[in-house]
């Protein structure tokens, strides 16, 4: 079996089903492992992934990669792309991968005989030429790896909600310690008391 085969039958199980999405996540993180020159799927945490949207692009690529929020070596930029960067850490070097905008029609004329395009698309972005399937360029982070990995073990207690924060994520208002929830009302509020108690 190809490494694509291996992976398609990881992300079928991880996912419950097979979708062209998930084909590109697959070959855009094999094809970012290329260029970098590394090996997949990774066993430490060398390659890191920007993701631009999250679902089935996503899994496609974390299968391909062993890129996973819960190894924190992927982070969501919820830009609603089907897009992604991959940094080699050791060496910073960036590739961002995008779909060539000529892949949806290009499968159609791979594949003429399929029941729908979708049914074109799941067939030939397994067997389309990288060339013809995605976009590669090398890019400058606007952000830093180091404050984004932080340290280990780090951990402060925010002053208001007294919730711990990990990975310096934490921010100064007035010289108080805040979570960013506390500090600019977050994505969420509070509308009933407790439902379960209060930990100190
Ligand atoms: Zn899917
Ligand atoms: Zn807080």
């Amino acid at each position: 079996m190809t490494d694509l085969h291996i992976f398609l039958e990881q992300a079928l199980t991880l996912h419950n089903h097979l979708c062209p999405r998930q084909i590109l996540g697959i070959r855009a993180g094999l094809y970012a492992a290329e260029l970098l020159a590394l090996e997949l799927p990774q066993t430490d945490k060398r390659l890191y992934t920007f993701i631009e949207t999250d679902g089935c692009f996503a899994d496609g690529v974390a299968v391909a990669t062993g890129c996973w929020l819960g190894h924190r070596t992927m982070r969501l930029m919820d830009y609603g792309k089907v897009a992604a960067t991959f940094v080699d850490t050791q060496t910073e070097r960036a590739i961002r991968i995008w779909p060539h905008p000529k892949a949806r029609q290009q499968a159609i004329c791979c594949i003429p005989n399929a029941q729908s395009r979708w049914h074109a698309q799941l067939e030939a972005y397994q067997i389309m030429p990288i060339s013809e399937l995605l976009c590669a360029t090398e890019v400058h982070l606007n952000v830093s790896m180091q404050a984004l990995i932080s340290r280990p073990g780090v951990r402060e207690k925010c002053a208001i909600c007294g919730e711990e924060i990990l990975n310096e994520r934490e921010t100064i208002v007035n010289g108080q310690t805040l979570c960013r929830s506390c500090a600019d009302g977050g994505y969420y509020q509070i509308v009933e008391s407790l439902i379960t108690a209060k930990q100190d």
